[in-house]
């Protein structure tokens, strides 16, 4: 199965969000409130939206996200108001771009909430349908104004007739109304019937939210979430927050049914799934995407870092997420091998850029670097230092450090994951040979002092486990895995 996941956050927009919050909860009194009245229409797939705050004359939308472009003609029937109530004259330069000739409080919009993305990215936007739908902030309300400046507070209030409800992770503070002030946090699940689960993980509070059926139950799915946090915690060492809401919902346009899309904003994952008809094909759909996106909660999304550091925070979250997959039984030790070995042919052309330079590039030429080099080069890191401290350090020691590490703001991810990976390992070499510098990879020569086999012979590489293994061979891949006894009948 191919990834199709994309977390994104700016940590740049984060770290400002972070500053100017604290900076906000100082002066709150003296700051003014927005207030935001969201309408649904899901005849028409729109979403009518009043809001209320501090004089503007000028409003930005969104107009790219996640290398999907064209976002500001979304924004329809643009409409601005003078405190009377009169309608004042508005002009608009470019799509989703407007301006008055006199500042007003109060503006009035729709926004076409159709799909326009590929089905892979579509839970990177805000949708509605008839039935459900995702409402994300960030690109539905107008940005870089005054009136909507980072760590603004702002109400958010749903006119909703029964049977839709609203959930959040945000504060509830009234009956389908939420206080919140990141923008790019902020996620708002909408639909008929919602069901929503809770359950307690070691002081976390996870929500689960669906209004669809599928072939497993509501419980199924939040035990297998409760069995990857807890495995995650046990990586790092603590929880980056109190709750989390994982929001499962099914496709907005007709996809196939092993076709899934994930995004983790703030402390919310969003994961839209087709569906499998048998219980244990969904749940382990489903576990593919769970395992990364939950990892998520922490890197990046509780970190403070600046910068494009994604080769870091999705490749070798990806690496990482799937040892926890095998650990808990959800994935295979071949099929861990295998999709080192598909994340190697999906990458091995990639040779001209860093992966730091990569990252820069996530959204035009740098995707397969993002991910799939950066999950093998996650791998090669970890089996060299496995290695060197004979199983007592892993990968999941870089990570524990970096969650408890105070590093100074506005730090560059790439520096301090770079930094941190260097120390765990007692050398710079691996950071500047592998992340710092483009690298081709000789996967079989990378791979043969760990008693891993490449056979690159056939249209697919395949990656083995040799016939005869050293004593230090067969712990390391035991401590990934492996097992001689099992692997011996596959
Ligand atoms: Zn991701």
């Amino acid at each position: 199965m191919s990834m199709q996941v994309i977390s994104i956050i700016s940590r740049r927009f984060l770290l400002a969000a972070g500053v100017v919050a604290a900076v906000c909860l100082l002066s709150s009194h003296l700051s003014a409130q927005t207030n935001i009245g969201v309408r649904l229409i899901p005849d028409s797939a729109r979403i009518s939206i009043e809001l209320k705050g501090a004089p503007a004359s000028s409003w930005s939308f969104l107009d790219s996200y996640a290398g999907i472009v064209g976002l500001g003609s979304r924004i329809e029937h643009f409409a601005a108001f003078d405190e009377r109530g009169a309608e004042v004259p508005v002009t608009q330069s470019a799509p989703g771009q407007f301006k008055s000739a006199n500042p007003v409080k109060r503006i009035r919009y729709e926004v076409n909430l159709r799909p326009v993305s590929r089905a892979a990215d579509f839970s990177h936007l805000s949708w509605l349908d008839k039935e459900r739908g995702v409402l994300m902030p960030l690109d539905f309300l107008p940005r870089g104004t005054g009136a909507t400046g980072v760590g603004e507070n702002r109400r958010i209030h749903f006119q909703l007739a029964a049977p839709w409800t609203v959930q959040s992770n945000e504060t509830k503070v009234a009956p389908d109304e939420f206080a919140f002030t990141d923008v790019a946090r902020a996620s708002f699940a909408v639909g008929t019937n919602l069901r929503v689960s809770q359950t307690n993980v070691s002081g976390l509070t996870l929500n689960f939210v669906t209004n669809s059926d599928w072939a497993f139950t509501d419980a199924d799915a939040l035990q297998l979430a409760q069995q990857v946090l807890s495995a995650h915690r046990e990586t790092f060492g603590s929880f980056p927050g109190k709750t989390a809401t994982l929001v499962l919902f099914p496709f907005p346009l007709a996809v196939s049914a092993s076709q899934w899309s994930a995004e983790t904003r703030g402390s919310t994952v969003t994961l839209l799934m087709g569906k499998l008809p048998s219980k244990v094909a969904a749940l382990a759909q489903l576990s593919t995407p769970l395992t990364h996106e939950l990892f998520h909660l922490w890197i990046p999304n509780a970190l403070t870092l600046e910068g494009n550091y994604d080769w870091f925070y999705e490749g070798f979250t990806i690496y990482q997420a799937s040892q926890t997959a095998v650990k808990l039984g959800l994935l295979t030790f071949p099929e861990f091998l295998n999709s080192i070995a598909r994340a190697y042919d999906s990458s091995k052309a990639e040779g001209s850029l860093s992966l730091i330079e990569a990252s820069n590039r996530r959204f035009t030429s740098g995707l397969n670097s993002v991910y799939a080099k950066s999950q093998v080069i996650a791998c090669l890191y970890d089996l060299r230092l496995r290695s060197a401290t004979r199983n007592k350090h892993s990968l999941a020691d870089v990570y524990r450090k970096l969650v408890r590490g105070a590093f100074p703001a506005g730090s560059d991810g790439s520096d301090v994951a770079g930094r941190v990976l260097s120390e765990e390992i007692g050398s710079n070499e691996f950071v500047h040979s592998f992340v710092q510098n483009p690298v081709s990879l000789n996967l079989a020569n990378e791979l043969a002092p760990f008693g891993l086999i490449v056979d690159s012979r056939g249209v697919r590489t395949q990656i083995s486990v040799a016939e005869k293994l050293s004593k230090a061979q067969r712990d390391l891949l035991r401590e990934l895995g492996y097992n001689a006894a099992t692997h011996a009948t596959l």
